[in-house]
């Protein structure tokens, strides 16, 4: 990598830190650290329903305790701020401008209701329930008469039809999509509000972000997040994808496995160095015999090229053994 690298972790303050999510944080740590790069920490707060104050503190503190600090980001700056989403609508705002302006965005004044019946539809004719155009080509009289009904617009991206949108990912390879399977979809909502895929993507490269690594349940994002790159002629950056993490029973990891979040280990008494060296282990496999890391170690011994497809499982004696 000859790039300065900068990579970020992008939490949405929702709730309980996950595993999972300090998993992300340690795998792109570690990859700043390896090549001397840049570690972000933005805050992606745009569900205001769900976003919490609290949970914003929950993470940062349980980042510094696992010892992931950042360069940049929440609380302490950076030439890029402010890294937290709801301070930067301005920004997004600009670009929606031009989207609008292009053409490669519209207004859509369908309702919950409309939406709702028409997946219903779909659904029942056993099609993809995605969005079918109605507002693609509304008349300025249209939209007068629409917004004099009350109905508030959000705004939608016209995706381009036969498309094939491929990607080389870190760690699955090449992927594709095909753009038909894609609805127009919403960047921004009718309360003005960018949703994750838009926010991300200009947050993304106005942080001039050169890897994302995250997780896979994000992998059919990625399509979506490739073709507003495209359309704002904006560098996509490197993209990889981890692997799920599994309960012993194979199952998707959830409460009824245990424990999932890191402050519920932290308050049984877990050290940070053991959760550390075992979220390392979930899913990346280390060239030796070598099971021990100290955070300096992995830094030396992590490569994302031994970071594992197929889904990780949580084997809670292997952390008792750590
Ligand atoms: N805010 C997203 C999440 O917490 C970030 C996903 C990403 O890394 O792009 O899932």
């Amino acid at each position: 990598m000859s790039e300065q690298v900068r990579v970020r972790f992008a939490p949405s303050p929702t709730g309980p830190f996950h595993i999972g999510g300090a998993r992300s944080a340690l795998f792109n740590w570690l990859v700043a650290r390896k090549n001397g790069g840049k570690f972000v920490l933005r805050i992606e707060d745009t569900d205001l329903d769900r976003s919490t104050k609290e949970s914003e503190e929950n993470i940062k503190e349980a980042l510094r305790w696992l010892g992931l600090t950042w360069d940049e980001g929440a609380d302490i700056g950076g030439p890029y701020a402010p890294y937290r989403q709801t301070e930067r609508l301005d920004i997004y705002r600009q670009y929606t401008d031009k989207l609008l302006e292009s053409g490669q965005v519209y207004h859509c004044f369908c309702t919950e209701e409309e939406l709702e019946a028409e997946r219903q539809l779909l659904l029942a004719e056993g099609k993809t329930p995605c969005y079918q155009g109605r507002c693609r080509s509304l008349s300025e009289a249209d939209k007068i008469r629409l917004a004099g009904e009350g109905r508030k617009p959000a705004i939608r991206f016209r995706v381009p039809e036969n498309q094939q949108i491929a990607f080389k990912d870190l760690v699955r390879d090449t992927v594709s999509f095909d753009s038909n399977g894609i609805g127009d979809f919403v960047i921004v909502k009718s309360d003005g509000i960018p949703v994750y895929n838009y926010a991300v993507v200009i947050d993304d490269a106005a942080m001039e972000i050169t890897h994302v690594i995250r997780a896979e349940e994000h992998l059919s994002n990625t399509p979506r997040q490739v073709l507003l790159y495209q359309a704002l002629g904006l560098p996509v950056p490197k993209f990889g994808h981890i692997s799920l993490i599994l309960g012993q029973d194979r199952s998707k990891m959830s409460k009824r496995h245990g424990a999932t979040s890191v402050e519920q280990y932290r308050k049984l008494g877990y050290l940070p160095e053991a959760l550390v060296n075992f979220l390392a282990l979930l899913g990346w496999a280390p060239a030796g015999e070598q099971e021990i890391f100290t955070l300096e170690e992995l830094v030396e011994n992590f490569s994302l090229d031994r970071v594992a497809k197929n889904p990780a499982v949580f084997d809670i004696d292997k952390l008792n053994w750590i």
